[in-house]
């Protein structure tokens, strides 16, 4: 009798729940319980939601310590699939091949017997996406050992989107209170004559259209992705978690637009990142130069600031001699910053723009200038005529320097496009 009251409450429970669906036309999302709750917990708890789409999905992760205090957490599991995490939140997240780790920030590392946090990432799948079997804290197996996995909790339904948390914040070591500070560009993109693209069209991690996601030479931890975690305008933007490494070395590549400015490329993005410019050098914008055997004219950083390189003969604008770098700018973190340049196919000229302002020490005028354009314009410097067939937009760390970055607004033209 009494299993019998317990279904009636049960099935009154889910008329209830049917009728309030009914009359607001909310579309209910059965998901599964977890089945951490009945099996033997061991020293943690996970619990793992995904809402994916076709290629992507988020994963929101709880973890609760069962054991004693703990001061600092590192959350192991691996995939069974070709899941690969592009972008966390409130965790350093780090995967090599199907093994994956999750370590704590400053701020939420401390866990009292019992206390419970979260964290999620972002990321990229074909096929199954299953829910994995063997999460560990700190070495020790969760959920009770692999046998007794939670249940994914995965939408099937159109309720599956490709908007991530506004909250997220694709950089691991961000701070969690930050948020996107969308900002209307106007009617900047209105005078570029090839393409000014703000990003919000596109709806899932992996870019797509006109971009895709290219690694130059071998595939590391190193993510290009678009996100919702920072925006310039609108609420999207391309992100770059940038690892140093070669195989880190990713960008997110237009190869079709180029042909269309030529012969004078004009170029304004919005950037912005979290980690100072370092000594080393570091390109976070590439373009194929076919004219030098498919080498790559470079802008990054270098003595932390602005710097150009060309790869055929690695020489950079300014020269970085204290003089040199002096003429350049620093970018400055956590705060988007417009950046315009010109590349003349005809005369090999180059002129940059930070903020709208003209950089010194990153103009290349035809007239040898020391600390500026001596060494670019050197020996067959002089002669060095390029043509850009690509642009890309990442990060390459060739001696060190992790950074993440954003880019928005970028577009492409044949005539100065400006920031406004
Ligand atoms: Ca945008």
């Amino acid at each position: 009798m009494k299993r019998i009251s317990i279904d009636r409450r049960g099935r009154r429970l889910r008329d209830a729940l049917l009728a309030v669906a009914s009359a607001t036309g909310v579309v209910l999302a059965v998901v599964a319980a977890p089945a951490v709750g009945r099996a033997a917990a061991g020293p943690c708890t996970v619990g793992y939601t995904v809402n994916q789409w076709t290629g992507g999905f988020t994963a929101a992760v709880t973890l609760t310590d069962n054991g004693g205090a703990i001061t600092a957490w590192t959350l192991t599991w691996s995939f069974g699939g070709n899941q690969q995490v592009t972008s966390a939140w409130n965790a350093t997240v780090t995967q090599s091949g199907k093994s994956v780790s999750a370590a704590s920030l400053s701020y939420n590392g401390a866990l009292a017997s019992g206390g419970s946090t979260s964290f999620g990432f972002q990321g990229t799948y074909s096929g199954a996406n299953d829910t994995p079997a063997d999460f560990a804290l700190n070495g020790q197996l969760c959920n009770g050992g692999p046998t007794a996995t939670p249940s994914a909790t995965t939408p099937t339904s159109a309720s599956a989107s490709a908007t991530v948390s506004a909250s997220a914040t694709a950089s691991a070591s961000a701070s969690p209170s930050a948020s996107p500070t969308p900002t209307s560009t106007g009617g900047a993109c209105l005078s570029a004559s090839v393409f000014c693209d703000d990003f919000e069209s596109q709806t899932i991690a992996i870019p797509s259209g006109r971009w895709s996601v290219y690694e130059p030479n071998c595939s590391g931890t190193g993510t290009a992705s678009v996100t919702s975690a920072q925006a310039h305008s609108g609420a999207k933007s391309l992100a770059a978690a940038g690892t140093a490494g070669y195989c880190n070395h990713v960008f997110v590549r237009d190869a079709g637009d180029m042909a269309a400015a030529a012969p004078t490329w004009y170029v304004r993005f919005w950037i912005r990142h979290d980690t100072a410019l370092p000594t080393g050098h570091v390109t976070f914008l590439a373009m194929n130069d076919s004219a030098a055997g498919n080498t790559d004219l470079r802008l990054g950083g270098q003595n932390g600031a602005l710097v150009w390189n060309r790869q055929s003969d690695d020489a950079t604008l300014p020269v970085q001699s204290p003089a040199g770098v002096a003429q350049s700018v620093v970018l400055p973190t956590g705060a988007w910053e417009c950046v315009e340049f010109s590349v003349n196919r005809t005369n090999g000229q180059i002129y940059t723009w930070y903020n709208g302002s003209a950089v010194p020490g990153l103009t290349e005028d035809g007239v040898s200038t020391p600390d500026v354009d001596s060494q670019w314009l050197s020996g067959t410097g002089a002669s060095w005529r390029p043509n850009l067939t690509d642009l890309k937009l990442g990060w390459e760390s060739y001696s060190g320097g992790n950074d993440d970055l954003w880019f928005d607004d970028v577009a492409l033209s044949n005539s100065r496009i400006g920031c406004s």
